[in-house]
């Protein structure tokens, strides 16, 4: 994610996420604020040096075997007011409700922070923070779109390869719909312009150069 770690935040934590020997979990959703996160209620309030943290988040996937946890947090008012710190799973005032499962088997735990002492080095972004750490998850949805493609491609492929001709001659016959849904279905495919070309036209639109409507020379 497109956080700015300090080189003592990377020394702490990174070496040991990147070789796998720690788990990190993000806490960002709360109960009254998942699609629209700018209003959460995490508070980082100064104390001395560093801060105190009060507030609750939910659906942090893994987060129970988390070794730390990177906290979106509110120093202000506003979508300004907000940041993120770095809290130790195992800090005072740090408490877990029962573990619960996504549909999809990943596990998530419902975090509580009270009054959880945060020391100055454990701030990732200070207060103005937001558009930049909330950009880190463009990564995150191109991966989850290029996911959820193949893994729908998958099963597309072994739908279609379990179901040939599971209609049978009577596919093959005018007395269904089926055979006509094919039969037009693939004219459509070329009249008005073909799919490659149509492609072209969409690349041109992304690109901003136009290409060629003759296919490449052998
Ligand atoms: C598998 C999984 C893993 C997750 N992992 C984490 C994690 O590690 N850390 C973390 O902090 N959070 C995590 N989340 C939580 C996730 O970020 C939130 O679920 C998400 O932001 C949606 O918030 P919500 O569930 O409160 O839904 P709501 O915001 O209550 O929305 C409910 C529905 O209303 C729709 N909706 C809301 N507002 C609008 C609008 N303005 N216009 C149109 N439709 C709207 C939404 O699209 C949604 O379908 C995870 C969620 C899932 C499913």
């Amino acid at each position: 994610m497109n956080f700015e770690p300090t080189e003592d935040q990377k020394e702490r934590y990174l070496k040991r996420l990147l070789s796998g020997e720690g788990v990190i979990c993000v806490g960002m959703t709360e109960s009254e604020a998942g699609s629209a996160v700018t209003d959460l209620q995490t508070t980082a309030t100064p104390d001395g040096a560093g801060y105190r943290i009060n507030g609750t988040k939910v659906f942090t996937t893994h987060a129970q075997y988390a070794d730390v946890m990177l906290v979106y947090v509110r120093f202000g008012p506003g979508v300004g007011g907000i940041g993120s710190v770095l809290v130790e799973r195992n800090a005072p005032g740090v408490k877990q409700g029962r573990p619960s499962r996504f549909l999809n088997g990943e596990e998530w735990v419902q975090t509580y922070f009270d009054n959880t002492c945060v020391p100055p080095e454990n701030v990732v972004l200070k207060e103005g923070g937001f558009k930049k750490q909330i950009a880190g998850f463009n990564v995150e949805r191109i991966g989850n779109t290029a996911r959820s493609l193949a893994f729908g491609r998958h099963a597309y492929e072994t739908a279609r390869q379990w179901a040939m001709q599971v209609m049978g001659g009577m596919g093959y016959t005018e007395e269904t719909l089926v055979e006509y849904c094919s039969r037009k279905t693939r004219g459509w495919m070329i009249a008005g312009g073909s799919i490659e070309i149509l492609k072209n036209r969409i690349a041109e639109g992304v690109f901003g150069r136009q290409f060629s409507q003759r296919p490449p020379k052998a």
